[in-house]
């Protein structure tokens, strides 16, 4: 924690907020604060625009190889420092060590996927139909961008959007969620003994979000705007990127259906549920939110699920043996508490857990709901924490009626031994991503996104630098 970064990122500069003001970071363990930092308002937000801007037009022309040699150069320096960086992210947002090593290496697998990416951006050649003219397509960076992160997944909401915009030639404003500045901060000092040149990456942390990122959205310096949050702040955010006609990518919330056939095998589908429910505490938007199970099979996978819930152990994420940290904050978890209180109102069974310790920190137990009436308010809310909420239903057209229900459509996952079933439901579920007998999706190499309310655009993958490029034709007369 001394070495790490506390102030804003400038110009390759660490600089003090215009006015002075910082904030506090707190450890959601134990609700003490850990340290302060910078807390930018809108005069830093236009000087870290102006260093974007200045730096484009220079960054762009330098070689893919050279991109792509930063980019391995910090993934590698982001293995090497593993523990430290788990540490800094189990302190500032809970989750259990073990886990935040796995964000890590998931965080700089984005670096190596985009170093090796920036070197195979491709255009075309071709005569164009009449004959008369030659049309020569390039790619070329879509220009500074505004990249916005939540708290959840620290590190890695934060490579998957630097390693596309580095790979393809784009410069950058970072702003972290507040309640994680500390990642984004040590973030940027690797990415600085990597050799980014200074400029590139400017990292704002604020507690004043509105105010810093709304003029540079309608100012017309920012070209793209990359967001990972909820759909209400993205819908906010493209209204204020239509001004200027900001180009948009838009990570959204998720409302994930888990859907169990009567012909599943349930050792997996547990499994799967474990996963799809209880990584990051349930604070992913990939989370598992409705628990579709066929009537025959829904009270055996319900005593399952938990009993593997009951065992899991919870506490700071920085013990050893502990499974579940806390939740984000106060307000996080009282969400989560309401959330059950009107299930549990509603007619749901409390299987396991549903009772909110007392003491410091912002831990809530593992729980499992069953009956639940399809009219609670966890039904159409992401719930953001460790509950399960299960419903049945008696057949397939019914229960993917039932999945579609929702604005959302970011991830669903489907448990069943029958391949035309597993294929014939995944086509008709409005996901952008399905698991099929696996309750992990999340790949750097596989296009992330969602349809419908979950978002525009994708992230990782082969296409998740096209997110960063415009395309060029030109045209050359045949002569
Ligand atoms: P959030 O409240 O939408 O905040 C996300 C980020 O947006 C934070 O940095 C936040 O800063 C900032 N923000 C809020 N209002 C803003 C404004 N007016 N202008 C500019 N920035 C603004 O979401 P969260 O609670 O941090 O994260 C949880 C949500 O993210 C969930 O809905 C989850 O599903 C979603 N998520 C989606 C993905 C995906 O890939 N689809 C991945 C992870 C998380 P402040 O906190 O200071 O307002």
């Amino acid at each position: 924690m001394t070495d790490t970064p506390t102030q804003l990122f400038i110009g390759g500069a660490w600089l003090d907020a215009a006015d002075g003001a910082t904030m506090p970071v707190d450890d959601p363990a134990t609700g003490e604060i850990l340290c302060h930092v910078a807390d930018a308002g809108p005069k830093d937000a236009r000087l870290a625009e102006a260093a974007a801007v200045q730096t484009q037009e220079e960054w762009a022309r330098t070689a893919p190889r050279a991109r792509s040699e930063i980019l391995r150069r910090a993934y590698e320096i982001i293995l090497e420092r593993t523990d430290e960086l788990a540490h800094l992210m189990t302190a500032e947002m809970g989750k259990p060590l073990a886990e935040a090593r796995g964000e890590v290496a998931y965080a700089a697998e984005f670096f190596r996927w985009f170093s090796e990416e920036a070197v195979r951006i491709d255009g075309g050649a071709g005569i164009l139909p009449d004959g008369r003219n030659r049309m020569l397509l390039s790619r070329r960076p879509v220009g500074p961008c505004l990249l916005i992160t939540p708290w959840n997944f620290p590190l890695a909401m934060g490579t998957r959007k630097i390693g596309p915009a580095i790979a393809a030639g784009c410069t950058m404003v970072l702003k972290p969620a507040p309640q994680t500045p500390l990642s984004s901060l040590a973030l940027a000092a690797i990415l600085q003994e990597a050799g980014l040149p200074d400029g590139v990456l400017n990292v704002v942390t604020t507690s004043r979000a509105g105010q810093v990122c709304e003029p540079l959205l309608r100012g017309g310096g920012i070209r793209k705007l990359s967001f990972t949050g909820s759909t209400a702040v993205g819908r906010l955010l493209l209204a204020q990127s239509a001004e200027a006609v900001v180009r948009t990518s838009m990570e959204l919330g998720g409302n994930a259906p888990f859907i169990i056939f009567e012909d599943a095998d349930l050792d997996k589908a547990v499994d799967g549920a474990m996963l799809a429910k209880m990584r990051n505490m349930g604070e992913a938007c990939t989370a598992a939110n409705r628990f579709f199970v066929h009537h025959s099979v829904a009270e055996e996978f319900g005593r399952r699920l938990a009993e593997r819930m009951g065992a899991l152990v919870v506490g700071p994420g920085t013990r050893d043996g502990v499974d579940v940290g806390p939740l984000i904050d106060r307000t996080g978890r009282g969400k989560v508490e309401a959330l059950v209180t009107d299930a549990v109102e509603r007619g749901a069974r409390v299987l396991v857990g549903g009772r909110t310790p007392e003491g410091p920190g912002c831990f809530y137990p593992p729980t499992v709901l069953t009956d639940v009436s399809p009219e609670s308010r966890l039904m159409d809310t992401e719930i953001f924490g460790p509950v399960a909420a299960i419903l049945t239903f008696d057949d397939e057209d019914e229960v993917i009626r039932r999945a579609n229900d929702t604005p959302w459509g970011l991830v669903g996952y489907v448990f069943t031994e029958g391949l035309d079933r597993a294929l014939r439901v995944s086509e008709r579920i409005e996901v952008g991503m399905v698991g099929l007998n696996t309750g992990l999706v999340s790949n750097p190499a596989a296009p992330f996104g969602g349809v419908k309310q979950s978002g525009l655009g994708r992230e990782g993958g082969r296409v998740g630098i096209d997110e960063f490029l415009e395309y060029q034709y030109l045209a050359i007369p045949m002569r």
